[in-house]
């Protein structure tokens, strides 16, 4: 029998890491957990400690490593604990590691998912921040790793099992005509345009078909994740902005499409559950159970399908010029979603001015090539204090 696969779970305490964690000790003889990280949900964290019993765990500061370590201690375990980015890095790239989960949320989560890329890691990617601010760099880390980059975003992972094995060697050449990235819409489809001023958080965060953490959550009903992931299906699949087309789909059971040449359209289809993308890329190119119940087509009835509204959701129309323009549009256009996002969950600026100051960051600066992970961190910096000086302006 081989031995179980050691896995790492960046960003263990969201919504993404606890989803991994059910799956993988569903298969204790699989896998077997390497290391976990959290950045604030300490008694959290231990709690995954204790039923897990990784070798290492990764918090964000000195204070949280005291704690966690005496968490740890008075539980009889004898995790180690490391610190900050550097530790994020280093479990990401150590060598008794074979599989990394990248489930931080946001730019944060850039240098320890690059680290496990550089390792030749198999990398299993939720993080999609990551991807949207590095692209090329980090497809180019890719290929010069050799690491297995496997799409946990149910909608890439839907695109991923619907392509051919072989289609990195071109859409064009494997006949693919457009990938259909599906969208429910969120929370907000079909509330009147004038009472956007007033949505809260509270209501942004109620997603009618996914549970997830807040960040990505605000994202799902802005529409701002559909352009990001329009971006990371880009870079993913290697295609032309163009060649990618959203489609609205409330009931959130198709999770993405293929549309070939010949007229064939190959779809994935499955409950609205993170677990199956995540079963997926772990067992890939095997299959095991997820947790996730079968499919009921008679309880769903109905797909349904529309074009988005770029008048209620500007951030898709902001996201697909900055995929248009490459370079460093889309770690702009990252970092000042970022800051627009926390803004709002702060209540600081109403949900429609998302996008405004988004338009305004990315209206004042030039676009510049990244040739460097310095360069995309420059880019992501500058972003974040224009986007600071708007919240100056016009936030509460
Ligand atoms: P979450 O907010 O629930 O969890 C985020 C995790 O990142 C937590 O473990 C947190 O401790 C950690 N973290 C936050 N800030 C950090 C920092 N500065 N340094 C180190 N760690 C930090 O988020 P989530 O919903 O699990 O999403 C995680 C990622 O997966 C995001 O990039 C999101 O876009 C993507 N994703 C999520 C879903 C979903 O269903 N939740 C679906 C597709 C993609
Ligand atoms: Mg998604």
């Amino acid at each position: 029998m081989n031995k179980p696969q050691m896995i790492t779970v960046l960003g263990a305490t969201g919504s993404i890491g606890l989803s991994t964690l059910d799956v993988v000790a569903r298969h204790p003889d699989l896998y077997q957990v390497f290391a976990l990280t959290g950045h604030s949900r300490l008694q959290e964290l231990l709690a995954l400690c204790v039923k897990h019993q990784p070798q290492v765990a990764v918090v964000a500061d000195e204070a949280g490593a005291r704690q966690l370590e005496a968490g740890l201690r008075a539980a009889g375990l004898a995790t180690q604990v490391l610190i900050g980015e550097q530790g994020l890095c280093q479990v990401a790239a150590d060598p008794r590691v074979d599989a990394v989960m990248a489930a931080i949320v946001g730019a944060a989560g850039l240098r320890p998912t690059l680290a496990a890329v550089e390792a030749g890691k198999k990398v299993l990617l939720a993080n999609k921040e990551a991807l949207v601010m590095s692209g090329a760099l980090f497809m180019q880390a890719v290929r010069r790793s050799g690491a297995v980059l496997l799409p946990i975003d149910s909608e890439h992972n839907a695109i991923f099992q619907c392509l051919p094995g072989d289609f990195s060697r071109g859409l064009g050449n494997v006949g693919v005509r457009r990938i259909l990235l599906t969208a429910s819409g969120g929370p907000f489809r079909e509330t009147p345009l004038a009472d956007l001023e007033h949505v809260t958080p509270e209501q942004a965060c109620a997603h009618p078909n996914w549970s997830m953490g807040r960040k990505i959550s605000v994202d799902s009903a802005s529409m701002m994740n559909k352009g990001l992931e329009l971006i990371e299906a880009c870079w993913l699949f290697d295609a032309r902005p163009e060649q990618v087309e959203v489609v609205v789909h409330r009931q959130s059971v198709i999770h993405s499409m293929v549309d070939y040449v010949d007229g064939s359209v190959l779809a994935q289809l499955g409950n609205p559950d993170m677990r199956t993308p995540i079963a997926h890329a772990l067992a890939w190119p095997a299959r095991m159970d997820s947790g996730v119940a079968p499919l009921d087509l008679f309880a769903v009835g109905r797909l349904d399908f529309e074009a988005p509204d770029e008048q209620r959701f500007p951030c898709l129309r902001l996201a697909r010029q900055a995929a248009q323009a490459g370079n460093g549009a889309p770690a702009m256009l990252n970092a000042a979603n970022e800051v627009a996002v926390a803004a709002f969950l702060e209540r600081r600026i109403r949900y429609p001015e998302i996008a405004r100051m988004i338009e305004d960051v990315l209206e004042q600066e030039p676009v510049v090539a990244l040739d460097a992970l310095d360069a995309v961190f420059a880019a992501d910096a500058r972003a974040r204090e224009l986007a600071g000086q708007w919240l100056n302006r016009h936030g509460r």
